[in-house]
């Protein structure tokens, strides 16, 4: 077997890393942490040390490791049938049952299920489906797309440019042109001294209302957002935004894409985030959670009102000429089908709401008399500490001290995966939603050890 040094020299040598300091990884100022197992909450790396997952991966793991069930679906569609395409309309029992499940259970009035592999392409078809519709209901000019500042959308091109984290586009010639900003509802940080949630709310949506105006309403074709912002700070929308965002939505035709990617499949305590918060999409996005990351799977999910407009076009325009060789991969859809089985079984959202809630007091209790703790917030399986410098003036750290940074490293030193968010200084939680209480209690307890000593090196 090779062992952990020749796996690690070889994987320096060859694999080009996601978010990695390149140099520090080509010198050997960093290691690779080579993963190797995982049950339940806990991963496990090739040298046995075991962490508690706090993250389940990236927001994805959602069932937690090693649950064999999904593993022998994936089998027995491999066995059976490890490829096929879903091209001119062929399919498989997995994928229309899959399809059948999703329809049904999606938000808003869905009728069509888009496959793909990734959040990143699955938002990129959403904005080709955006454009497609305004065009085939002749309204060619009805293009751009308005995203959040700190939303999260992917990284490819225009789901990269939908991304409102500069770090994604620096460097990289993104944005490309077409995609507008509007701003985050984060009311810790946006609110004015004095104002009530519904008071912020409603001037955010005025905002969208003000970009929509003064580009013009016959431009604009779709506003797309996560129910909960996640990457860009796990941020719970304020009390009125989603009302308020859907009716300036609805005044001006602009269609609404609900990017479930985090939130759907119960991370929020509902099934889906837009259930949550009362939102009736007209496109949805989901991955992640949809298999719980066994295998790569993500799905753009078009309403009746968008699905209706492309079949009435089909004798004017031809096929839809849009699709990935592992559109509707039978191994993906086996996967997902498996999962869901135990999201429904086991009542996963259900029990995020139960957790959740014990999760948010747990932290609250840990953390919300805390020196250097601006706020702590969430819902469902989804929670973010927040560090500042100055509780009163919500002053933030000097970015050089890496406040955030080094409170995760920290605690990945206790053996617990808690993630310090790419912007500011946020200590980001969401775990496999099966995390028992007792792990909860376990976890929280490393998460302060890990604050309790940043906090007396700062001092
Ligand atoms: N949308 C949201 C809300 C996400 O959180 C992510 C990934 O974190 C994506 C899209 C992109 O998904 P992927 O990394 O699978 O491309």
């Amino acid at each position: 077997m090779t062992n952990i040094a020749e796996i690690a020299e070889m994987d320096r040598r060859t694999v080009l890393h996601p978010f990695t300091y390149l140099k520090d990884y080509a010198t050997g100022d960093a290691d690779p942490t080579i993963m190797e197992t995982g049950k339940g909450v806990r991963i496990q790396d090739a040298t046995g040390r075991e962490y508690i997952d706090g993250f389940a991966g990236l927001y994805c793991v959602n069932i937690g490791y090693g649950r064999t069930e999904v593993a022998e679906a994936i089998a027995r569609q491999a066995y059976k049938l490890a490829y096929y395409h879903s091209y001119a309309a062929h399919t498989t029992e997995e994928l229309a049952r899959l399809s059948d499940r999703l329809v049904k259970m999606a938000p808003g009035n869905m009728s069509k299920v888009f496959y793909g592999l990734s959040g990143s392409d699955a938002n990129e078809t959403q904005a080709k489906i955006v454009w497609y519709y305004n065009n085939l209901r002749g309204k060619p000019l009805k293009k751009k797309i308005i995203s959040r500042e700190r939303g999260y959308h992917g990284c490819s091109v225009v789901a990269g440019s939908m991304t409102g984290l500069s770090f994604y586009h620096e460097h990289m010639d993104l944005p490309v042109s077409g995609i507008l900003r509007t701003g985050v509802p984060h009311f810790y940080r946006g609110a004015h001294p004095g104002e009530t949630e519904e008071a912020f709310s409603q001037r955010r949506a005025d905002e969208l209302e003000a970009l929509i105006i003064a580009e013009g309403p016959d431009t604009v074709g779709a506003f797309i957002a996560e129910p909960v912002l996640g990457t860009g700070g796990i941020t719970p929308p304020p009390d009125g935004y989603w009302p308020k965002i859907q009716a300036v939505l609805q005044k001006y035709d602009v269609l609404l894409i609900a990017d479930e990617v985090i939130c759907g499949f119960g991370r929020t305590g509902a099934m889906f985030g837009s259930h949550l918060y009362g939102m009736e999409p007209d496109l949805v996005t989901v991955a992640k959670g949809l298999t719980s990351a066994y295998v790569p799977l993500s799905a753009s999910i078009v309403s009746q009102k968008i699905y209706d407009v492309m079949e009435e076009a089909t004798p004017r325009v031809g096929s839809f000429s849009h699709g990935y060789t592992y559109s509707g991969h039978p191994i993906g859809a086996a996967a997902a089908n498996a999962v869901l089985d135990i999201v429904e079984r086991e009542d996963l959202a259900g029990q995020s709401a139960k957790k959740g809630a014990y999760l948010m007091m747990r932290l609250k209790a840990a953390f919300e008399q805390n020196p250097i703790v601006g706020e702590v917030r969430g819902v469902g399986m989804l929670a973010a500490v927040e560090f500042v410098a100055d509780r009163g003036k919500k002053a933030a750290f000097d970015p050089a001290l890496k406040v955030g940074a080094r409170i995760s490293q920290a605690a990945r030193n206790r053996n617990l995966i808690a993630r310090a968010m790419p912007h500011g200084d946020i200590l980001g939680f969401a775990p496999p939603l099966i995390m028992t209480e007792a792990e909860i209690d376990e976890m929280v307890s490393i998460a302060k050890a890990a604050v309790d000593e940043v906090f007396k090196e700062l001092d």
